[in-house]
């Protein structure tokens, strides 16, 4: 699901991806300055490889994401740390952003129950 970006407003712009056993459900808001914050949680199971044995098993997830999507280059001239993600097609793939997110905790080290 793609969103171009100049529709998102101050009005919550919700969203609920499903994607094998995950879901990823939150908002998109605009706060100022061509920033837009997205809040939304992933939620589900995933199937990962236990790092010392090598089993795959899985992984209940139930992860908080949040960050500020921009609309072109951010300039941080405020100095202001925020967690920015850049657009450069103004707009946003949700799905391309939950498979990052599942990449992303994937190569994490994860212990199966046997070898915690
Ligand atoms: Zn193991």
């Amino acid at each position: 699901m793609k969103i171009k970006l100049i529709k998102v407003g101050k009005t919550p712009l919700d969203f609920d991806i499903k994607s094998n056993e995950m879901t990823f459900k939150g908002y998109l808001e605009y706060h100022a300055n061509r920033l837009i914050l997205l809040d939304a949680k992933v939620n589900g199971s995933l199937g990962v490889q236990c790092s010392q044995c090598g089993d795959e098993f899985k992984l209940s997830l139930n992860e908080d994401i949040k960050f500020y999507l921009c609309d072109g280059a951010y300039d941080d001239s405020d100095n202001i740390a925020l967690d920015v993600v850049e657009s450069f097609d103004s707009q946003v793939d949700l799905e391309e952003l939950l498979n990052s997110e599942i990449e992303l905790i994937k190569s994490d080290y994860h212990s199966c129950q046997d070898c915690k």
